[in-house]
């Protein structure tokens, strides 16, 4: 091997709350971790404002602060928290090899992918204003649903997703107006009637967001617009929820890893394991169903021992051999 390509036992690439924790529990096993962080250093909780069902926070915290908290524990025990952005993989031998920005090159005893998902936005800059500044763009009902008690609020998509969402934020707010692009849902019929059957929302179909309205600081509502008639009007709401579907951040995993026909890796049920053997997975990237922080958490726990264990049964394994 040559001098410029670095050795590691276990590398985690990616800095939610699934890579954090993967790291504590693998520190802590003497498996000496090497974190990449990846182009979003905290992962998608850096977006959230305030983090207040994460269990052992009664005061809550916010996003930020949270996954500063947890990269002072993972570093604690020594893990090596890392800037860059794993370009590269290539799981097809005994050694699993990434490259770092296209050039360092490590080799991997085992290797834990937490490189989560993205939320996908409308892209707009008026919401993407409001999402940057904490003002009432959310994508993500169950994490800010309570911060809009008894408001009225928006939400757009017209799938599983949205029509979940919607249906949660139903029972906090006092008013869901649901944008429907289309003249139909896209989400199953047991899921569309449930918000069908929901007193408090409103279902505009043929429906876009032509701009999310504020006061400079926070949402006061959203200009909507009847794509068949061209009609526009102003809707209030102090809360615009984007609801239109998840990326998994899987792509340069696709050769080697098995992922569904959304791209979400798939994982062998009830563990952490992927159908590379050394290579686990942790997080959003596998789980398109709870996306919770929590979760996350709990998967990087599982990701990091199954990862021990998958070592301790290698070493054994040589020692036996010689
Ligand atoms: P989907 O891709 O199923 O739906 C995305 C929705 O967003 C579609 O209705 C789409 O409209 C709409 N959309 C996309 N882009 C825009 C845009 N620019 N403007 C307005 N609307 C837009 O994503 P989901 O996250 O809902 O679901 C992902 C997967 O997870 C699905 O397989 C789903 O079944 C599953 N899931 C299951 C759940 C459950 O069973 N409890 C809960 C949540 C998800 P259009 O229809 O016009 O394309």
């Amino acid at each position: 091997m040559s001098d410029s390509i670095e050795r590691v036992k276990c590398l985690i690439i990616g800095s939610g709350p699934a890579g954090y924790t993967a790291a504590i529990y693998a520190a802590r096993a003497n498996m000496s971790p090497v974190l990449y962080q990846g182009s979003q250093p905290g992962g998608q909780l850096t977006t959230t404002n305030e983090v207040e069902n994460f269990p052992g926070y009664p005061e809550g915290i916010t996003g930020p602060e949270m996954m500063v908290e947890l990269r002072k524990q993972a570093e604690r025990f020594e893990t090596d928290v890392r800037d860059g952005w794993i370009t590269r993989v290539d799981f097809s031998g005994p050694i699993h090899k990434v490259w770092v920005n296209e050039t360092k090159e490590i080799h991997c005893d085992t290797v834990i992918i937490s490189t989560g998902a993205s939320a996908k936005y409308l892209g707009l800059p008026s919401e993407q204003k409001y999402l940057q500044l904490g003002g009432g763009v959310s994508a993500c009902a169950v994490c800010d649903g309570f911060f809009y008690r008894n408001q009225e609020v928006v939400i757009v998509g017209a799938g599983d997703s949205a029509c979940e969402e919607a249906h949660y934020l139903s029972k906090l707010c006092k008013k869901v107006t649901m944008l429907v692009r289309r003249d139909e849902f896209r989400a199953s019929k047991i899921m569309e009637a449930r918000v069908r059957n929901t007193e408090n929302i409103d279902i505009l179909f043929n429906t876009e967001t032509e701009e999310v309205l504020g006061d400079g600081q926070v949402v006061t509502g959203v200009r909507v617009k009847n794509n068949v008639t061209g009609e526009t009007r102003d809707l209030p709401a102090t809360g615009f929820f984007v609801a239109i579907g998840h990326k998994p951040n899987t792509d340069i995993f696709k050769d080697y890893i098995e992922l569904d026909k959304t791209g979400y890796i798939v994982n062998v049920p009830g563990t952490a394991k992927t159908n590379v053997e050394g290579v686990f997975v942790s997080g959003d990237a596998a789980d398109h169903v709870y996306r919770q922080a929590v979760t996350a958490a709990g998967t990087g726990c599982m990701a990091a021992l199954d990862a021990e264990r998958y070592l301790a049964a290698k070493e054994s394994y040589e020692e036996v051999e010689g």
